[in-house]
């Protein structure tokens, strides 16, 4: 994934400018000073009607994509790794690592591993429109996301930020990360929104590479933990419930009968409560 993705998640821009995922918004007195408007000296105090000849893009975030967060943390020691009575077993680890690359990409250099903004998925398209700056606007069909973040849709318009340039009508499949619902106002140049000034609210996406699920990958990834990268996986576990004391019923003693009434614990389910846990990784 390009390092561009970390400066558009970073919020460092010109006093001037308003700040946005996908570029920069211009305030409404350039918007109103803009050659396009083709008046000369304009107050910028006017407020200038949509101008059909306006093509610029405007890309700024709608919904942040946002991941639950964990209630507890943990620590998995590389070091204890198969030690007796340690909770750190190959068996452990692996279960951890799958759980790791759904969270996961690669950095375009493969030197390091970095959280996925968003859900990771999927992505079929069509390029339908090139926004500039590398964002395209396209018609894609996508599955849902592993972690159940993001549903599945067909025939949709999307913003997509791909590794490399394509041409417009250019077709493609490729894995990308979601980042959350945005906003475009833009003049569409394809049929059958043609020159119509709009705006348009889709999901977008950044092309990402995964990590693979191999024995070298996961081998890689203790090497990274061994040398120090602060790597953490927040997974879904159960625990025994501590209300009936994961029985999933508490007991009513009943006078004169020999069995207990079984009142159903209204705290889990079957014994069990589920807790978000994060898990960092350490040499
Ligand atoms: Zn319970």
């Amino acid at each position: 994934m390009r390092a561009l993705v970390l400066a558009l998640l970073c919020a460092a821009h010109a006093a001037a400018q308003e700040p946005s995922l996908f570029g920069v918004k211009k305030s409404p007195a350039q918007d109103a000073t803009a050659p396009s408007s083709g008046v000369i000296g304009a107050s910028p105090s006017v407020a200038v009607p949509e101008d059909p000849e306006d093509t610029s893009v405007v890309i700024s975030p709608f919904r942040p994509q946002k991941r639950p967060e964990a209630k507890e943390t943990r620590v998995f020691s590389m070091a204890k790794l198969n030690r007796p009575l340690a909770y750190e077993t190959t068996k452990e680890l692996q279960r951890l690592f799958t759980a790791f690359i759904q969270q996961h990409v690669q950095e375009a250099t493969g030197r390091e591993l970095v959280p996925a903004p968003g859900p990771v998925t999927t992505l079929e398209y069509v390029v339908q429109q090139d926004l500039g700056d590398g964002r395209l606007l396209v018609k894609a069909n996508w599955v849902a996301s592993g972690d159940g973040l993001l549903p599945a849709a067909a025939e949709a318009y999307a913003v997509l930020m791909p590794e490399k340039s394509k041409a417009v009508g250019e077709k493609g499949q490729c894995v990308v990360t979601g980042v959350g619902m945005v906003s475009v106002r833009f003049t569409p140049t394809f049929a059958p929104l043609a020159g119509r000034r709009l705006t348009l609210r889709r999901e977008a996406f950044i092309e990402c590479t995964l990590i693979p699920e191999t024995i070298e990958s996961q081998e890689k990834f203790m090497e990274f933990v061994k040398s120090g990268a602060e790597l953490s996986v927040i997974t879904a576990e159960k625990f025994p419930c501590k209300a009936c004391g994961g029985l999933g019923f508490t007991r009513e003693v009943q006078k004169g009968k020999l069995d207990d009434k079984r009142i159903p614990c209204t705290a889990c389910e079957s014994g069990k409560v589920t807790m978000r846990i994060e898990t960092k990784f350490t040499p």
